[in-house]
């Protein structure tokens, strides 16, 4: 059985090589996606009597205006929505205890059920089909393995929660370890030293924490491609671990939805639009800031149609030089969630601050500056920052010119500046994920 599993990750494996460079323009690729995603529709209208009720007696060709749903809404309808049959009930407690017991190797038959993390609190339930599963794995080692499948590989990948969808890349020359987010670093550290990976893969605050431990010598890893996974990648960290392990920093664009980008060779993010039709809905038509609207035409356990995600991306304006089709990005800046608005200068309009525009005032105020944390409280209106620094004895200077920059960005941006509040800087990666910019109800 697991041979034949092998054989299926290969072939589809070549199947996304290919198609990574099959269309020479963008017309060609739309064309043969929309054929695909009428396809796809037709079967899950046979299949799933929560879209064929939401669609009513609309065709399948008037698909691009159906109606939106989110993560709220596909929770709700999980039941109906599915079509591996299984409630929401019997996957949320199976998902629960894989929890508690750390072993995850939930299913039910041959379907995977996992969960995902939920920032904001509402976690999202996933079904992945064998087939699927299968299919997963050879599309993320085609995007994101250096060399070929037939070389030896080790990866590590970090993470909250492990899932057996993400074990089926390993097995034959793949050594595949997954480490738990939740264990300690110093446990980590030794054990990167005995697998010596040449791909790691994790969030950037475990990468960060990691190439400070090559810093210091540590730890003793030379991996051939360093890949961030499930958090927004800020510059700030983006150039430390770049410098620390001598690597471009590649990124995997995952989340419950599914497999929605990597970045190429240069380093650009291409969303997978061979598996992903993403539509658009613009946030700000100057700055390309859209949040993706995603429908997947290869998952069928647990149809994705028109679906809104929570994230903030932003197209990248010139073509990548790599020559690919799909559409490149230049940033995914986080969360819907976490952008702010602030009262104008003048008059009673609201002014939209984008979680990228604080990042850049933050870094710009001092080169000295190593990490930050802000986070919006909402109910007090207050914006509390916090600063790590390489020198402590210049800090009061460099909070000064960070209250500086962001005054700057207030004038430029013509809103009122909010009071500032600076606190000492802590944050452990592991259990949390960590996001540099966020807004909450209150502090
Ligand atoms: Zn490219």
């Amino acid at each position: 059985m697991k041979s034949f599993e092998r054989l299926c990750i290969a072939a589809h494996y070549m199947r996304a090589r290919m198609r990574g460079r099959r269309w020479t323009d963008r017309a060609a690729l739309e064309r043969w996606q929309q054929a695909r995603v009428i396809r796809h529709l037709e079967r899950i209208r046979e299949t799933s009597a929560f879209y064929r009720e939401l669609w009513g007696e609309r065709p399948v060709s008037e698909w691009e205006k159906y109606p939106i749903i989110d993560k709220q809404a596909m929770m709700e309808g999980f039941d109906r929505l599915n079509t591996a049959g299984i409630s929401r009930d019997e996957a949320f407690k199976l998902a629960l205890a894989a929890e508690s017991t750390r072993d995850f190797t939930p299913a039910i038959g041959h379907t995977t059920v996992g969960l995902s993390s939920g920032t904001s609190g509402s976690r999202g339930l996933f079904l992945v089909s064998r087939r699927e599963r299968l299919a997963w794995a050879g599309t993320v080692l085609a995007r994101v393995l250096p060399g070929s499948l037939l070389d030896r590989h080790a990866i590590a990948f970090f993470l909250r929660a492990d899932s057996n969808l993400y074990g089926t890349v390993g097995g034959g020359r793949i050594d595949f370890q997954f480490y738990d987010l939740l264990n300690p670093p110093d446990q980590h550290i030794a054990r990167l030293n005995r697998q010596r990976p040449t791909v790691l893969v994790g969030p950037p605050s475990m990468l960060r924490l990691l190439a400070e431990a090559s810093r210091s010598g540590l730890l003793r890893i030379q991996p051939q491609r360093v890949i961030g996974v499930a958090e927004v990648l800020e510059e700030l960290d983006r150039r430390f671990i770049e410098e620390a392990f001598g690597q471009k920093l590649h990124q995997v664009y995952q989340c419950t939805e599914g497999f929605l980008g990597a970045t190429c060779g240069h380093g650009t993010l291409h969303l997978n639009e061979d598996i992903v039709c993403v539509q658009k809905e613009a946030l700000d038509e100057q700055s390309g800031r859209f949040a993706p609207i995603i429908t997947d035409f290869s998952r069928m356990a647990q149809p994705i149609i028109r679906y809104r995600l929570n994230d903030v991306l932003t197209e990248r304006s010139e073509p990548c030089p790599c020559g690919s089709v799909l559409l490149p990005i230049a940033r995914i800046e986080g969360r819907c969630d976490d952008i702010l608005t602030w009262p104008a200068l003048s008059g009673a309009g609201m002014v939209t601050v984008f979680p990228d525009y604080i990042s850049r005032a933050i870094i710009s105020a001092s080169e000295l500056i190593l990490a930050y944390h802000a986070v919006w409280a909402e109910k007090e209106r207050i914006l509390n920052i916090s600063l790590e620094v390489k020198q402590e004895a210049v800090a009061a200077e460099i909070r000064e010119q960070v209250a500086r920059e962001i005054a700057g960005l207030c004038d430029r941006l013509g809103c009122r500046l909010p009071e500032l509040r600076f606190l000492p800087y802590t944050f452990e990666p592991g259990a949390r994920k960590l996001r540099r910019v966020e807004r909450r109800a209150s502090s």
